[in-house]
């Protein structure tokens, strides 16, 4: 996981620098090449939407944000996100059995991972982290479309 272009890159999934974000920060060097004290913190995913479905672990064809039901992904609506803590609880069930595991998962359109990576993140909340997908949804989704519609209906006025 790549921090920012001025940051170098830090593990995130590396225990190590998560105790030490936790406990007092790590030295990083800035763009304007001066030390300072950082806690990093995963804050932020931006990605495409098969990058996104791997890092929440929903099923292809959902939503990683919210619970909208793959019928209804073309439509507009407000829908309840998904809770970051019910994730966590349904992944530490883990110890009760791969079934059981697998179909606590399935209830949430949660696919099966062991311990993902942001599981054990500080001051992480996986699902609001996750940008939205500018180039693909809203620039090849929409202005595609618009522009195509414009284009229609400028030949069919002349
Ligand atoms: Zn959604």
């Amino acid at each position: 996981m790549h921090c920012g272009q001025s940051l170098p890159c830090i593990d995130v999934q590396d225990p190590r620098t998560n105790n030490k974000t936790r406990q007092g920060g790590i030295e990083l060097t800035g763009g304007d090449g001066a030390m300072h004290r950082c806690h990093p913190i995963f804050a932020s995913f931006v990605g495409n939407y098969p990058e996104q479905v791997l890092v929440s672990c929903c099923k292809s064809g959902t939503c990683p944000k919210c619970h909208i039901s793959k019928d209804n992904l073309s439509t507009l609506g407000v829908y309840k996100q998904q809770s970051f803590t019910d994730a966590l609880d349904i992944l530490s069930t883990i110890d009760h059995g791969p079934f059981e595991f697998a179909t606590a998962c399935a209830t949430i359109n949660m696919q099966p991972v062991h311990h993902p990576f942001w599981q054990e993140l500080p001051y992480t909340h996986l699902f609001q982290s996750i940008m939205p997908d500018v180039l693909h949804q809203l620039y090849q989704g929409m202005v595609k479309h618009l522009i195509k519609w414009l284009k229609t209906s400028w030949h069919s006025r002349n």
